[in-house]
């Protein structure tokens, strides 16, 4: 419509498929049981749950055909995936928690919670690109460490992580590595066996299925202790009444991607370069973080080097363009991103970024009309600036010269 803002916060969250919208309100008329009920009505509504589980297992190249293959755990998003996998994981060893330097508010907080409770947490750095010190890690690593945790795409960047190599680095110290693939998932393949990793976790609302699912999928052999108790669903590793909708919705919008995979991972690709030359355009001073690295196809994250990135997100706002600064789950704060200090970005990068960030409903238009409302507001912020820059500058002529 026109005058509706254009959304370039996908990494925040998405827009619900109509596909996964009527999947979902199709399984909610259908009047199921509890799927842990054992008359006919409980059984049916087991069956749907069990599909859309081996569906999802499937897609993300997860074992779901051998007997004891891998779990797939439903949570209610990633923040409870990353919390079960932080603190159940192999949780009787007595060794380290490795965690990266650019992780998720979800994984990081519950890292920095369990060093607060007495547990060494190492961090491992990244290089001033943005990409995991492989070998930092490799010195940093050592066998008899309870687990690694490095994300696959960071949600602020979209820089990747070399999680196959560093999976086999975990493989030789006999450490379990888990890997936050939220960003990644319904974005580019994913394929937990094939990476080597021992746990990986997934949220629907990030490729346009329903907010309030997301999953754990972990090796049969790695040890998990549950954080919530009362139940025998699942395992009794996530008891609690599953939801055969949510399920359903996070298993069609799974399967939609998989079946677009291909053109969508191009269509972004296409829009996100398009984006970023319009930006450079506006912005000659423009840097684009992790252009020169494996970066998922719908990311920009952008220094306008010389603008404020909380007054630009907001001028913005007003013009109708949705785009973040640092993490939504960090909204309201003005904490620059993770990823970016991690990096070794200066104070001008750091408060200077801002991420667009793209999904399934974005168009070249969009992309258009968004780049001609973004090109006057930092023309009226840099217009904004110059009094007091120039004052300034002035202040520093007059004292160099004194
Ligand atoms: N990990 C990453 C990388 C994310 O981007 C997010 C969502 N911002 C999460 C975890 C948390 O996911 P959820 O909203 O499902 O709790």
């Amino acid at each position: 419509m026109p005058g509706d803002p254009i959304y370039l916060d996908h990494n925040a969250t998405t827009p619900l498929l109509p596909e996964v919208a009527a999947a979902m309100a199709e399984c909610a008329a259908a009047g199921y049981g509890n799927p842990a009920s054992q008359h006919a009505a409980g059984r049916r509504a087991r069956q749907v749950l069990e599909d859309a589980r081996e569906t999802i297992g499937r897609i993300l190249g997860a074992d779901v055909d051998t007997h004891r293959g891998d779990r797939i755990l439903f949570t209610s998003g990633a923040t409870e995936a990353n919390n079960l996998a932080l603190r159940g994981v192999n949780a009787s060893a007595a060794g380290p928690l490795y965690v990266s330097a650019i992780e998720h508010p979800s994984v990081a907080g519950v890292a920095a919670d369990l060093s607060r409770r007495g547990e060494t947490v190492v961090t491992l750095p990244v290089t001033r690109e943005g990409v995991l010190d492989l070998a930092a890690a490799e010195d940093l690593i050592q066998p008899g460490g309870r687990l690694v945790a490095v994300m696959f795409g960071n949600n602020d960047t979209g820089i990747l992580q070399p999680i196959a190599q560093l999976a086999a680095l975990c493989r030789a110290r006999h450490v379990p590595l888990f890997t936050d693939a939220v960003q990644a998932v319904g974005k580019i393949d994913v394929d937990f066996r094939a990476l080597g990793v021992s746990a990986l976790s997934a949220s629907a609302h990030k490729f346009h299925g329903p907010t309030g699912i997301g999953t754990l999928v972990i090796r049969p052999e790695v040890s998990l202790e549950p954080l919530l108790f009362g139940g025998f669903q699942q395992g009794g590793l996530r008891p609690g009444t599953e939801s055969v909708a949510l399920a359903v919705g996070m298993s069609r919008a799974l399967k939609c991607w998989h079946r677009e995979r291909e053109a969508r991972r191009q269509n972004l690709t296409e829009l996100r370069d398009r984006l970023e030359a319009g930006l450079r355009r506006i912005w000659p001073d423009l840097v684009i973080h992790g252009e020169h690295v494996a970066r998922l196809p719908h990311t920009t994250c952008a220094s306008f080097v010389g603008l404020e990135r909380q007054a630009l997100m907001l001028a913005l706002d007003l013009a109708g363009v949705a785009c973040a600064t640092g993490s939504a789950c960090a909204s309201g704060s003005s904490e620059p991103s993770p990823a970016l200090v991690a990096a070794g970005c200066t104070e001008p990068l750091l408060e200077s970024a801002v991420r667009f960030s793209l999904g399934g409903t974005t168009t070249a238009a969009k992309i258009d009309l968004a780049l001609a409302k973004i090109g006057p507001v930092c023309g009226q912020l840099q217009r904004a600036n110059r009094p007091r820059n120039s004052a300034f500058a002035a202040r520093r002529t007059t004292r160099n010269s004194l």
